[in-house]
Order: structure tokens, then C-alpha cells, then sequence
């Protein structure tokens, strides 16, 4: 499907049950009247087109009343089922405001359906910054942390430990207010809630002074330079990016972004690699224009951090993606455990990326108490290629401890997840703590969690 068809396709479905309804929640019209909302790349079409779009905490608390099955819904990023309902979605796109900023504890509390792009303007004018951003600023704070959603860097967490409090509606429509200061092991449990607990409606994020970045890309490194020292690559800037269609054992673009300091221009070679002499999309063939600016040019840490601009169409469009996290000490391994799948992968992709994560405290978090490597895929649009390759790819990182990003497309069995998470029993005694009756969970969460 190309990206024009997509949008003709996503204005059509756009609306929803109007809140004045909503006390019809339970009981409501017939779901197949209404034509169900598609996630952002098309590749998916929800099973109900019931949707809530309450504009205050009260009304969230109404709808969940009301509702005997709900999912929250954020910007409908995630590739695979785990924002979908059969019986009515909430989205909280019209809670989207700036709460409070705190100059004291320097920290912001935000709506739930805030996106990012929102928000990062009136913290950069107000001196603050956030510590780290995913390729993209379009989706919501929300769904992101709910999804443990990274950026990259060695020393960089997930941008669910931005998390200093949570405020979420539960299953019996109370509003629960946890924070990392108070409820500890509560709280650690709550954050990547995977959409379980409850609609997050409060995010108190933690803040950093405003700082400002560049991004300087390299053309070309031999797969061999990661070898030696892949730690140190992935630690040559705040933040490191390595882009790969796995041909000829070379990575296509280096990414690195780094905190403007009194530094000398940036070298014109890189590991074997030679610097880029215009901007570059990820996707070497595509256009810039949507990327943020290159070439060591300074701005503002929003307007580097991501590698897409608000405003623009992210990424490529009409597209799937796929990640895996794998613990950092095995990066090189893994990396050429993928590396030997290439002639099947290539003709498929648009591209892959690898990041690194820092580890964290944060129960369902890939990165629990373990720093990792991500080797993020994506896909064109071919469905019946990705669904028999991914299974491949699982294969060849399945001895090195590899988990899936919850949000994007997987095969990995329910076993291995359980097998993987050390803590999956502690959050499903959480869950059931704020959702005895399973009113939150789909079918990706019985399948994923409890299968
Ligand atoms: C082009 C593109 C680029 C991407 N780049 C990155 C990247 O750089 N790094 C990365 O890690 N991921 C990336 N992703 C994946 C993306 O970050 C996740 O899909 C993320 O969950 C998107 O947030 P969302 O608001 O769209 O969530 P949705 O897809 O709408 O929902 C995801 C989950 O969050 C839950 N949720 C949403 N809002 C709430 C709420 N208020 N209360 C409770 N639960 C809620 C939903 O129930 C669901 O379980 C990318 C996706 C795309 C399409």
C-alpha cells in the first residue's frame, strides 16, 4: 500500500464514539457499524471501531466504569496487536497538555497523550531537556513508556526510566498515583505496564538542563572494526546509530550524535569509514528532508536526538518493523549470527538498525538489570517474507538471551518470554492487583503474559 492510499484510508476512519456515550460503554453500539482505526502503518486494522476520546481524568474514569473490556490507545505506533480491542479502545490524544514543571525536583508532569514533539519545544524554552528520545517524535509519551521505547547509548536507559511518577485509572475507575520515590517495587512493576495495569493518564518525567548536539554521519564501516571493540563504537558519541542492509559485511551509515562541546571538527574518517558530505536518510536512497540536520551542524538536543523531524513522515512509511534486544557483551556474535541470513533478509528490507541501551530497574523492560544491543529491521511491506524470516532471525539470537520490543512485529514463543523476564510472575500478581478481572487484557497480553 503506498503512503497516499494510507492517508486516504486513515482519514476515512478517523472518529469514534463520542463521550456523551459513553455511559452506552458496556452495552454499546454495534462495534461493526463503525469502521475500526488502523495503526500508523497500515499493516494492522483494530477489531472494534468503538473508541473513547474523554478530555479529562473524570471522563477516563467514566469510560473504564463503564467499560467491561478497554485498551488504551496512544498514536498507534506499535506494529503488532498489543494496543487492539475486540470491544472498545480509549485514546487519550485529548489529554495531551503540560500539567506542572517543577523547578525544584526538575521534573514535568505531563497528560498521558502528550507526543513528544509537544513537549520537547516548551522544556528546551523553559532550559530543560529530556535525557534521550526514540527515532521519531510523532508518538505519544504514553504508549512509548507503556512499550519500554529506547533511543540509543550505552549510558542511555529506556525512555520509560525518564518515569518519576505515574497516575493511572484502574480497573475499578480509581485513580492510582505510584512514584519511584514512594512505592518502589510498586512503581518499577507499574512503568513498562504494557497497557495492564490500568489508563495512564499522569506522567511526571525526570528533567536534565537543556543541552545542545550534532550529528555527524560516516559512510561505510567494515562490519570487521566492530569486532575489536564494538563498546567502543557504540560509545563514540552520547548517542550511536549503525545503520545496515547487511550487504558486503559493511555498515552503511554511522549516526553519531554527540553534546556540543569545545571540540575540533569532526574527523573526516571513522573506523574505515568516510564522512557523509550531505545530510543522509538511513535509507541511503531516500531524501533528507525528513531527517533532523547533520554534517556537525549544532542545535537543539530535540532536534538531534530523533533522526525524523515533526512534520514529516518518519522512517519510510508504508512499512514493518521488528526488533530484538540482545545483552551488550554479546553484540559482535550476534550481529554476525544475523549477518548470515543476509541474502534471505535483504531483498525485504528497507534497512537495520542497531542501537545500545542502558540497563534498568523496570520489571518488564528488555533492558532489566541488563545493558543491551538492539537490532531493529525495517521490513517493506510483505507480510508473508517478514512472518517466515523473522522466525529465522529468532533462531540465529535465540542463544544469546534475545527478547522482542514489545510493540513491534515477533514470533517468539510465550515460553521463552517467560523464560526470559525474570520478573513476569511479580507483574501478573500486580496486574491482577488493579485488574482482577482482566478488563485491560487482549489477546496479546493472554497470549504474552499469561499463555
Ligand atoms: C516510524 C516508527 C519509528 C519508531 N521508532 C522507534 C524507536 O526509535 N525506538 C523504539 O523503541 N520504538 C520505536 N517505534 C515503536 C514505537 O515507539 C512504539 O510503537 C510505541 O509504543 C508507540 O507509542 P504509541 O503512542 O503509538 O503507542 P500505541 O501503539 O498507541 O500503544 C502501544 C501500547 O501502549 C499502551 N498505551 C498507550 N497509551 C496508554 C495509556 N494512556 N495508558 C496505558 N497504556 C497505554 C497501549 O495500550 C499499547 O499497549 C517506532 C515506531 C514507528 C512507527
Amino acid at each position: 500500500m503506498d503512503r497516499r492510499t494510507f492517508l486516504t484510508r486513515s482519514a476515512a476512519v478517523a472518529g469514534g464514539v463520542a463521550l456523551s456515550r459513553a455511559s452506552a460503554c458496556a452495552r454499546a453500539t454495534n462495534p461493526a457499524t463503525k469502521t475500526p482505526l488502523t495503526n500508523w502503518a497500515g499493516n494492522l486494522r483494530y477489531s472494534t471501531g468503538n473508541v473513547h476520546y474523554p478530555t479529562s481524568v473524570e471522563q477516563v474514569q467514566q469510560v473504564v466504569k463503564n467499560c467491561d473490556k478497554l485498551r488504551a490507545l496512544g498514536t498507534r505506533h506499535s506494529f503488532n496487536t498489543i494496543a487492539d480491542s475486540t470491544r472498545n479502545q480509549v485514546s487519550l490524544r485529548g489529554l495531551n497538555k503540560v500539567v506542572s514543571l517543577d523547578r525544584r525536583s526538575n521534573t514535568v508532569t505531563v497528560e498521558a497523550g502528550i507526543k513528544y514533539g509537544e513537549l520537547c519545544g516548551y522544556l528546551h524554552e523553559n532550559g530543560y531537556a529530556l535525557h534521550n528520545l526514540a527515532s521519531l517524535p510523532h508518538i505519544s509519551i504514553a504508549g512509548a513508556v507503556a512499550t519500554a521505547t529506547h533511543g540509543s547509548g550505552v549510558k542511555n536507559g529506556n525512555l520509560a526510566t525518564q518515569v518519576a511518577a505515574i497516575e493511572f485509572v484502574d480497573a475499578a475507575g480509581e485513580v492510582i498515583y505510584l512514584s519511584r520515590h514512594n512505592d518502589g517495587e510498586q512503581f518499577q512493576g507499574a512503568v513498562v505496564g504494557l497497557g495492564a495495569l490500568g489508563v495512564v493518564t499522569k506522567l511526571t518525567l525526570d528533567l536534565l538542563p537543556t543541552f545542545d548536539m550534532k550529528q555527524v554521519v560516516y559512510l561505510d564501516m567494515p562490519m570487521q572494526e566492530l569486532a575489536r571493540d564494538f563498546d567502543a563504537i557504540m560509545s563514540s558519541g552520547y548517542s550511536v546509530s549503525l545503520f545496515t542492509n547487511w550487504k558486503n559485511k559493511s555498515i552503511n551509515e554511522v549516526w553519531i550524535k554527540s553534546r556540543v562541546g569545545p571540540t575540533a571538527a569532526p574527523a573526516p574518517e571513522f573506523h574505515g569509514a568516510r564522512a557523509a558530505t550531505r545530510n543522509m536518510h538511513p535509507v541511503a536512497e531516500q531524501s533528507a528532508e525528513p531527517c533532523t540536520e547533520q554534517m556537525g551542524v549544532p542545535g537543539p538536543w530535540y532536534e538531534r536526538l530523533p533522526h525524523f523531524k515533526m512534520g514529516f513522515t518518519p522512517s519510510t512509511g508504508a512499512e514493518l518493523q521488528a526488533e530484538y534486544f540482545v545483552p551488550l557483551e554479546h553484540a559482535y556474535e550476534a550481529m554476525m549470527a544475523i549477518e548470515t541470513l543476509h541474502d534471505q533478509m535483504t531483498p525485504h528490507l528497507f534497512i537495520s538498525e542497531i542501537r545500545t541501551v542502558a540497563a534498568d530497574e523496570l520489571w518488564m523492560s528488555p533492558c532489566y538489570h541488563r545493558t543491551c544491543v538492539t537490532f531493529h529491521t525495517t521490513w517493506k511491506p510483505e507480510p508473508d517474507a517478514v512472518s517466515r524470516l523473522l522466525p529465522l532471525v529468532e533462531e540465529q539470537l535465540f542463544p544469546f538471551g534475545a527478547v522482542p520490543h514489545w510493540a513491534k512485529l515477533f514470533t517468539m514463543s510465550p515460553a521463552v518470554l517467560e523464560a526470559r523476564y525474570a520478573r513476569i510472575a511479580d507483574f501478573r500478581r500486580l496486574v491482577n492487583q488493579y485488574d482482577p478481572a482482566g478488563k485491560f487484557r487482549n489477546e496479546f497480553l493472554s497470549r504474552n503474559i499469561y499463555g
